[in-house]
């Protein structure tokens, strides 16, 4: 775990009031730095956390549940180009687009290419390295705060390759974490067989991510975060946002039949952040990855640690409520409803990879906020630097909340971080 400096609370006469707008995982992390940081702060969401079922709208509901700290590889890798013609054919792959949906991608798209040149992705990396590796010091102490440390897993996390040759091309990605300070183990058959005595065994070969952990219920660490925010007095408002406006003085969001009004506003809108941007006069490259998930409510219990086969796109999660299968990725926007054929092919597959895992149960279709180059945007408005923004976390917005929201406390109290932003700027494509 990298060191990241504490946070100098600034006194009353700097105290400022922020709202900041979403309560995903991201949005209430950065609430509570606030705080932490001194200052008075309203989040507004049009869904409450509360509500489970309205909550179900936010991508911090579903995840796969892994703080992801090897994650440094962006998912444009060298190569993509060629996997594009195979993502518009193959509605059953890990990645996947809709025909219907390709015209307004294509700016996206085109980004996403560009930042798949094997120069990119070595830049990317170092960013992605740096970020993880201050990322638990932006989640350990709200985990603890929050009261949820019974919700983490130690078991790190397995990746499989069903051959040598998957095995072989996984190379230069495992050569670059280590680069990164990734701690792996390489684990043959007989190993992963000793570990995960359920999977059929169709694999060749596992890597085992040792610093890994996965929480046992995202949701409620959640419901911890959103009491720690009310505890240290901070205000929540139920209501969808349609207006900002930049005023001399003050900030005003509207919100419900409302205007408030702040000193700062932060922009942690996940997938919908655009048109917030927008409304401050800033246009950003952020579309959604949209994710499925499928519980099979029966087997939480066969298996010891979230594993993933990296060919199909998806993590199985072991958690209390049962066996969460997440992941693959759809591009395809945020307006259209589930298709049913994704979560089809992720449960046939499962049957084939654990054949004890029982009966089906909830499905769920979530909304990665993604860029092209898997990297957040975490910064300073161009257009207004009263505004602040933390979106865009793609992949790993569970792992990478805590320290997104640590560094956005420093960045309004004007303190200096041991981490480049440039990077992340939202104008940055
Ligand atoms: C299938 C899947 C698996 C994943 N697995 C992992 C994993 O294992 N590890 C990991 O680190 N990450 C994972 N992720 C990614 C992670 O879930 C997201 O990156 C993260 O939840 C994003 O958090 P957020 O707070 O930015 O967005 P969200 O959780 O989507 O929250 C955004 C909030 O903003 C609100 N909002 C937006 N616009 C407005 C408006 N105009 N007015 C009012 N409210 C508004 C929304 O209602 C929403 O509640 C996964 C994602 C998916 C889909």
């Amino acid at each position: 775990m990298a060191d990241f400096p504490d946070i100098e609370p600034v006194g009353p006469a700097q105290r400022r009031t922020i709202i900041v707008i979403g309560a995903g995982v991201v949005g209430l992390s950065t609430a509570i730095w606030l705080q932490r940081a001194g200052h008075a702060v309203t989040i507004i969401d049009r869904h409450s956390p509360w509500d489970v079922e309205a909550y179900r709208g936010a991508s911090s509901f579903g995840n796969a549940c892994t703080m992801a700290f090897g994650a440094c590889l962006p998912v444009a890798m060298p190569g993509i180009l060629k996997q594009v013609p195979g993502m518009l054919l193959d509605r059953s792959g890990p990645l996947s687009i809709f025909w219907r949906d390709f015209p307004h991608l294509v700016p996206w798209l085109w980004s996403f290419i560009r930042s798949s040149t094997p120069a990119q992705v070595d830049r990317i990396v170092g960013v992605l390295g740096a970020l993880l590796r201050a990322a638990e010091a932006g989640h350990a102490s709200l985990i603890k705060e929050a009261g949820v440390s019974d919700l983490v897993r130690n078991t790190g996390c397995l990746y499989l390759f069903r051959n040598e040759q998957e095995f072989q091309q996984a190379r230069s990605g495992i050569a670059l974490r280590e680069r990164e300070g990734v701690r792996m183990e390489i684990l043959s058959a007989t190993q992963v067989a000793e570990r995960e005595p359920r999977l059929a065994p169709r694999y060749h070969k596992g890597l085992c991510f040792l610093d890994v952990y996965s929480l046992d219920n995202p949701y409620r660490y959640v419901l911890g975060l959103i009491d720690v925010f009310m505890r240290h007095g901070g205000q929540f408002i139920h209501g969808e946002v349609d207006q900002i406006r930049r005023g001399e003085s003050h900030i005003g969001v509207h919100a419900g039949p409302d205007w408030q009004a702040a000193d700062q506003l932060v922009i942690a809108g996940g997938a919908w952040s655009a048109t917030l941007a927008a409304m401050v006069g800033d246009r950003v490259r952020l579309d959604t990855e949209r994710g499925y998930h499928v519980l099979f409510p029966e087997a939480g219990g066969l298996l010891h640690a979230p594993t993933c086969y990296p060919v199909h796109g998806f993590y199985m999660t072991p958690l209390t409520e049962g066996l969460r299968v997440a992941g693959t990725v759809e591009l395809g926007g945020l307006g259209l409803p589930p298709r049913p054929v994704r979560t089809e092919v992720i449960e046939r597959k499962v049957r084939r990879l654990l054949p004890d895992v029982g009966p089906a149960g909830r499905t769920w279709l979530g909304f990665r906020p993604s860029m092209p180059d898997s990297l957040p945007v975490i910064g300073a408005s161009p257009t207004d630097a009263r505004v602040i923004y933390a979106f865009g976390h793609g992949h790993i917005g569970l792992t990478l909340a805590g320290i997104s929201g640590r560094m956005v406390a420093h960045l309004v109290n004007r303190q200096a971080i041991p981490l480049d932003l440039t990077p992340l700027r939202i104008n940055r494509f």
